[in-house]
C-alpha cells in the first residue's frame, strides 16, 4: 500500500475532525502541512515552536490513533517547525505506542529567552533575580477602594472583585470592561490587578497598553525576536491589556494575541481586557478574536449619575485634604457630567486656581473654572502625535513612514500624515514638510490634493481616512 504524504495527512484529518471541537480544529490542525513521509515517519510542518508544543500537550494521543490507524502500529511521527528565518526539526525519538509524549532531542529545540538570561532583550523582566520577576507595571494608586461604586459601574465593578478572588477560575474569563472615554476602565482593570497581587502574590500580573504591546510585537519582528516575544506572554498568569480597540486594523499583532490568548486561555490564566466598545460595535477585529472576548463577560461602564458623582468628587476631595464648600461640590456635579476624568480635571483645577491666586474657593469661582474646563476639554493634536498615529496604524515605524522609499503603501501614509496635520493643526505647509521627513510645502500640498482625489476614488482608501479620523477628533 504506497501513499503519499498528503493522502496520509488528509485521511488522518478526517478522523480528528470527528474527534474534537471545530474551533479547536481550525486553530491547531488547519495550519499544519504535511511534509513528507519516509519509512512510515510522517513529517509535519508546524508555524511555531509553540504551536509543536501545544499539539504535544494537548493533541498527542489523537494524533497517534490517527497516524496509526493510516500508517500501521511502527507510525512515527517528526514535527518541522517553521521559524520566521530558520527550520529546526523536532523529533520524537520513540515510537508512538511507547509513550504519549514525543520526546525532543534537546540541541535541536530553541530555549526561550527567558531561560537564557532573564535579563536580556525584556524589558519587564528585573536583571540579578534567579526566578523570573516581571514587573506588574501597575499603578498602585488604582485601588477597588478608590473606586468609587455607582449605579453605572455596579456591574464591572463587582465581577472585577469576583475575578480578582479567583483569577482564571470564574467564567468570566475573558473578563472585558467596555465603555467611553473616561469612565474607569483603566482604573479598574490595576483594581484587579493589585488585588491579584495582594491576594495571590506568586501568580504573575502584567499591566500593558494594546498600544504598548503592538509596539513591543513591531519590535519583535523586526529584530527577530518574535518567538521570545509570545513566550514571554505565555509566562504571565494574569495578563491585563488596555485599550484593545487599539488593535483594529493590526493584522499582525491581532493574530499574535490570538495565539497568546488562546494558551492562556486554556491554561486557566486570566485576561482582562478593556475596550472603548462592546465587542459587538468593534471594526476591524478579527472575528476569531473576537468571538473569544465573547467566551467570557463583557461589562459596561457608564456614565456617572449625579450621586455618583458627587461621591467620587468627595472622595477626591478627601484624600486631598482640602476643604470645599459642598454648594461647590454640587455646582461641579451638575455641571461637569460626562465623565469622571473630567470631573477630577474640573476639582484639580478649581483647588489649583484658589492656591495660585490665593482666592477662597467661591460659587464665582468655581463657575469661571467650570464654564471655562467644559469649553477646553477638546484635546489638541500635534504632528508627532498624527504621525505616531498613522504609522501605528499602519503597523510601521516612525522612520519608515519618514523615509525616502517610493513604496506605495508608505508613500500613502506619509500623505495621509500631511493631510491630517494640515487639517487639525495650525501649522504651515512648510513646517508640516519639515517634520514629516523633511519634505518641502509643495509636497505638502500635493498630498493633501491626493487624499482628497483618492478619498473619492479609493474605497479602501476612504476607510482609512474615516479610521483615522475618529483619533483625532
Ligand atoms: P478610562 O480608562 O475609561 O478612560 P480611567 O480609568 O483613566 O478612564 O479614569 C479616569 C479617571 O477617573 C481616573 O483618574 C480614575 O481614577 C477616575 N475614576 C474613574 N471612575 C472612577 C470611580 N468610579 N471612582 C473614582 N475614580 C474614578
Ligand atoms: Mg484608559
Amino acid at each position: 500500500m504506497l501513499q503519499n504524504h498528503q493522502d496520509i495527512w488528509k485521511s488522518c484529518l478526517v478522523f480528528i475532525k470527528d474527534n474534537i471541537q471545530p474551533q479547536a480544529y481550525k486553530t491547531w490542525f488547519e495550519p499544519i502541512n504535511p511534509v513528507n513521509i519516509e519509512d512510515n515517519v510522517l513529517s509535519i510542518e508546524v508555524p511555531s515552536k509553540f504551536f509543536y508544543e501545544w499539539l504535544e500537550e494537548h493533541y498527542v494521543s489523537l494524533l497517534k490513533v490517527a497516524l496509526k490507524r493510516e500508517v500501521g502500529e511502527s507510525a512515527r511521527l517528526v514535527y518541522v517547525i517553521k521559524m520566521s528565518s530558520a527550520q529546526t526539526q523536532a523529533e520524537h525519538t520513540e515510537q508512538i505506542p511507547s509513550s504519549n509524549k514525543f520526546r525532543v532531542q534537546p540541541q535541536e529545540v530553541d530555549v526561550p529567552i527567558y531561560k537564557r538570561d532573564p535579563s536580556l532583550r525584556n524589558p519587564f523582566v528585573i536583571p540579578g533575580i534567579r526566578n523570573i520577576k516581571i514587573d506588574s507595571q501597575l499603578n498602585n494608586t488604582y485601588t477597588f477602594n478608590g473606586f468609587i461604586e455607582g449605579e453605572s459601574n455596579r456591574l464591572a465593578r463587582s465581577a472585577g472583585m469576583a475575578v480578582a478572588n479567583k483569577p482564571g477560575g470564574t467564567s468570566f474569563n475573558p473578563f472585558l470592561i467596555f465603555g467611553g472615554v473616561g469612565l474607569g476602565k483603566t482604573h479598574l482593570a490595576h483594581a484587579i490587578g493589585i488585588d491579584i497581587k495582594e491576594k495571590y502574590p506568586e501568580k504573575t500580573v502584567l499591566y500593558i497598553s494594546a498600544e504598548k504591546f503592538t509596539q513591543q510585537y513591531i519590535d519583535s519582528v523586526k529584530n527577530n525576536t518574535r518567538n521570545d516575544f509570545i513566550h514571554f506572554y505565555q509566562l504571565i498568569d494574569v495578563l491585563i491589556i488596555d485599550d484593545v480597540q487599539f488593535l483594529a486594523g493590526k493584522s499582525g499583532t491581532q493574530d499574535v494575541f490570538f495565539h497568546i490568548f488562546n494558551h492562556l486561555h486554556q491554561n486557566g490564566k486570566q485576561v482582562i481586557l478593556t475596550s472603548d466598545k462592546a465587542p459587538v460595535d468593534m471594526q476591524d477585529i478579527e472575528q476569531r478574536l473576537l468571538s473569544r472576548f465573547k467566551w467570557g463577560l463583557s461589562a459596561e461602564l457608564q456614565s456617572p449619575n449625579y450621586d455618583t458623582r458627587i461621591a467620587i468628587l468627595k472622595h477626591k476631595i478627601f484624600k486631598d485634604g482640602v476643604d470645599i464648600p459642598e454648594e461647590i461640590i454640587e455646582y461641579v456635579a451638575k455641571h461637569v457630567k460626562t465623565n469622571v476624568r473630567e470631573l477630577e480635571g474640573a476639582i484639580i483645577s478649581l483647588i489649583a486656581q484658589a492656591s495660585f491666586n490665593k482666592k477662597d474657593i467661591t460659587i464665582e469661582l468655581v463657575r469661571v473654572v467650570v464654564d471655562k474646563f467644559v469649553k477646553n476639554t477638546k484635546k489638541e493634536v500635534s504632528i508627532d502625535y498624527i504621525q505616531k498615529m498613522v504609522a501605528n496604524y499602519f503597523e510601521m515605524d516612525l522612520e519608515t513612514l519618514q523615509s525616502k522609499t517610493r513604496k506605495r503603501h508608505i508613500v500613502q501614509a506619509r500623505q495621509l500624515a500631511m493631510y491630517f496635520s494640515k487639517k487639525y493643526t495650525k501649522a504651515s505647509l512648510a513646517s508640516i514638510g519639515s517634520h514629516i521627513g523633511k519634505r518641502d510645502h509643495a509636497t505638502v500640498l500635493h498630498a493633501c490634493r491626493t487624499v482628497e482625489n483618492l478619498s473619492d476614488t479609493d474605497k479602501q482608501f476612504k476607510k482609512y481616512i474615516e479610521d483615522l479620523n475618529k483619533k483625532f477628533v
